[in-house]
């Protein structure tokens, strides 16, 4: 045996009991009884703590990426999810530090979005990408190609599923969308075909386009402005639509970070009708509301969409116990303050998205599972098992079982501190939880076997990565809110 944890409660989504877990080759190859030690085993004793699987975010930004110029709202910038520099799209992190900060927050599985270099077909992108990865993470990864046009893309899906995607990637967002919409549902149909999941950003590039074009004429620029320039009937309308879509098509959708009480229930009232729907959130959503956004330095709490009501924040929590929403993940898109925040920056130019890879885990824990809001068999469910299985990954990923990879943390539910953003791996130089109070915490995480981070520190070096594919023919279905693999 090469790894053996004694003592820990084992926590599944749906299993908790105090055993030992027996781990060689990278492999789980035992739960329970005596696990067999010999001189050469390493030992981790976990009494007194949890060991859950490692977290499964399948919704990261990580650099390089490139975005053609030309693309976007009016041709230039996107207003959405990534911050473009001259027509690069670059996050402050990359593999390293993404991979470096996922781990130090029990995250094992990354799925990264995906960008095509102008000439690039989606498929290209991937192979890159993967060869990038694997030189730099520490943890395995799932790339998500993103779809910037639909034309000719339909075209491109079966050889996507070929190379082992299990998702496609499009955002409503973009004023180009409503030209091509046609378009996209037809590569939704034939995603859908080959068994992908599509992943939607869902806010109506109309709506957002003329309200946010009246605040400017008004003069109301600041960035505190910019929940109402993204209200969230922009969300829902957009939400309704891409749920038609997925009942035109009988293709599966999965609505990236969802954040309204609004278009939560149009996404629940489909799902109790049997449309394939599945629904992400994220943290901010569950951690802030829309008052942030009035601070001094609220462009830090930009994101796409933007915060919301306390009375969405808790709708939000309400769906993740209720099984309404299927998993929280990052949205791990790191800015820098600099493109945030200052006198130049206005709702039009900041830039969206922050650093939260390191600190999903131990903040959903300590604000759902510490504050009675989440059981701690639903804070796996939704930080790592129902990923795992919407995106044709389990229970190689997602689960603590015999013959899944040991993707495990030992979790101190006891761990009590002060956050400091300046400790964290992630490049970017602001954190929004500095100060917070944190209650618990991984101790450790394991990679396939291997301990990638342990006491506070990493402990692997980089290429050890591994893209995870999709296993061919598996095919996602849609159950009362959970998929199985057949
Ligand atoms: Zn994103």
């Amino acid at each position: 045996m090469d790894l053996v944890i004694t003592g820990g409660e084992v926590v599944t989504a749906g299993s908790r009991g105090i055993a030992d877990i027996g781990v060689s080759g990278g492999k789980i190859v035992q739960i329970g009884g005596e696990v067999p030690i010999d001189a050469s085993t390493r030992v981790l004793d976990a009494a007194g703590r949890f060991v859950i699987p490692g977290g499964v975010d399948m919704h990261v930004h990580l650099s390089p990426a490139y975005i053609p110029a030309g693309v976007g709202p009016g041709g230039v910038t996107p207003t959405g999810d990534q911050a473009l520099v001259d027509d690069v799209l670059a996050w402050a992190d990359d593999f390293v530090s993404g991979s470096h900060a996922a781990a130090a927050g029990g995250i094992t599985t990354i799925g990264n979005m995906t960008f095509s270099q102008t000439g690039e077909q989606p498929v290209e992108a991937v192979a890159r990408t993967a060869k990038d990865a694997a030189r730099d993470s520490i943890v395995d990864f799932v790339l998500h190609p993103v779809l910037l046009t639909a034309q000719g893309m339909a075209e491109q899906v079966e050889e996507l599923a070929a190379a082992g995607c299990a998702s496609v990637k499009f955002f409503m967002m973009f004023d180009s969308f409503d030209a091509e919409s046609a378009d996209y549902v037809k590569v939704l149909a034939r995603a859908g075909e080959q068994g992908l999941v599509t992943m939607i950003h869902c806010e109506d590039a109309c709506v957002v386009g003329h309200v946010t074009g009246e605040l400017v004429h008004a003069g109301h620029t600041h960035p505190r402005n910019y929940g109402r320039s993204r209200p969230a009937y922009a969300e829902a309308v957009a939400v309704a639509r891409a749920v038609a879509y997925a009942e035109a098509t009988g293709s599966p959708i999965y609505i990236v970070h969802l954040s309204s009480r609004e278009a939560l229930d149009i996404a629940t009232r489909a799902r109790a009708r049997g449309v394939p729907v599945f629904v992400e959130t994220r943290p901010i959503y569950l951690l802030f509301d829309e008052s942030y956004l009035d601070r001094e330095d609220g462009g830090l709490y930009v994101g796409n969409p933007p915060l919301r009501t306390t009375d969405d924040v808790s709708a939000l929590w309400g769906g993740l116990a209720s099984g309404a929403i299927d998993t929280v993940c990052t949205d791990h898109a790191p800015a820098l303050k600099a493109d945030k925040i200052g006198p130049d920056v206005n709702i039009t130019t900041v830039a969206p998205g922050m650093a939260d890879l390191e600190t999903m885990l131990p903040l959903v824990y300590t604000e759902g599972v510490r504050k009675g809001r989440l059981t701690m068999e639903q804070f796996v469910e939704v930080t790592s098992t129902n990923a795992a299985r919407i995106f044709g990954i389990y229970p190689q990923k997602g689960t603590i079982a015999v013959g899944s990879d040991a993707d495990l943390v030992i979790w101190d539910p006891a761990t009590q501190s002060s956050f400091d953003g300046a400790s964290t791996h992630t490049r970017t130089d602001f954190s929004l939880y500095d100060g917070w109070q944190v209650e618990g915490g991984p101790v450790t995480t394991i990679s396939r076997g291997v301990v990638v981070y342990d006491d506070r520190a990493i402990v692997a070096g980089d290429s050890r990565g591994q893209l995870v594919r999709k296993a061919p023919g598996t095919q996602t279905t849609h159950s009362g809110g959970v998929s199985h693999e057949q």
